[in-house]
């Protein structure tokens, strides 16, 4: 929609025809290709038996065209899709984190596990707000708790691999979003997403600490999951 394409341009433009749907079913309505949608909501509208089945360009995994429009228009309509099977990311995809602000600068001093390097400290702040359309309940305020948020990285090449990235992810709003925290259930407030960070520094008693040998690479990992790869960072 803030791309001025209407949820079907945005499906279409990522799929590929599909002459004769193969026997299997779809799995995100779980009926046959070979027959109509199960999806049955607001403003889908009849396609051509042409267009009723796509796959995905890229991947090659197969839906209902209806369907598949039916999961963009559930998502924050960013003018990218994910394939539910593999994951696989067409377009880019951007998430819901709120205005706020990310700084970060090296400090003097070593990271348990890391000691020939000195320390990068990354500085999230958020404001509580009001959700807008891309959250959970719109027009309801959020609250913002325990910011501002300091981070670290060990100030080696992989860590600055990894900051590069981290600071791709904030620019397409992937490192929180509006949701219920699993720490302490409060509904509407802001929440880490699925980039893990590093929140304590001398020591490692809350699990969020070092040493950690396989943090930079987990890190690399879910940013991978967010479409941010190696590539991203070299702006
Ligand atoms: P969450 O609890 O919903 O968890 C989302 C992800 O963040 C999970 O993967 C989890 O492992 C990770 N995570 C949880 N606690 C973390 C931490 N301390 N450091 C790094 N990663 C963490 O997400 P959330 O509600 O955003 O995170 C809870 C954390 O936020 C608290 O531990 C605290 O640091 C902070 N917080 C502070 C206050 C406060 O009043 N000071 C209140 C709420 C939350
Ligand atoms: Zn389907
Ligand atoms: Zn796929």
């Amino acid at each position: 929609v803030r791309k001025g394409k209407t949820p079907e341009e945005v499906v279409k433009k990522y799929l590929q025809k599909v002459k004769s749907p193969p026997e299997e079913d779809c799995t995100i309505c779980m009926e046959p290709l070979g027959g109509p949608s199960g999806y049955k909501g607001p403003g889908v509208g009849p396609v051509s038996r042409a267009e009723s089945v796509g796959r995905l360009a890229q991947c090659g995994h197969q839906y209902h065209f209806q369907c598949l429009v039916a999961m963009y228009n559930n998502g924050n309509k960013d003018g990218s899709l994910q394939c539910p099977t593999c994951k696989t990311i067409y377009g880019v995809k951007t998430g819901n984190q709120p205005a706020g602000k990310m700084e970060y600068h090296v400090i003097p001093h070593s990271l348990p596990g890391h000691p020939d390097c000195k320390t990068i400290r990354i500085i999230y702040n958020i404001p509580p707000g009001i959700q807008g359309l891309e959250h959970p309940n719109p027009g309801k305020p959020f609250t913002a708790r325990g910011f501002p948020r300091h981070c670290y990285l060990p100030d080696s090449d992989k860590g600055r691999k990894v900051l590069r990235l981290l600071l791709v992810a904030w620019d397409r709003r992937l490192i929180f979003s509006v949701g219920t925290s699993s720490t302490t259930g409060e509904s509407d407030t802001v929440i880490w997403n699925e980039v893990h960070h590093k929140t304590e520094f001398g020591s490692n008693l809350t699990g969020h600490g070092f040493p950690d040998p396989g943090h930079l690479d987990n890190v690399l990992e879910e940013l991978r999951a967010q479409g941010i790869t190696e590539d991203d960072g070299l702006m």
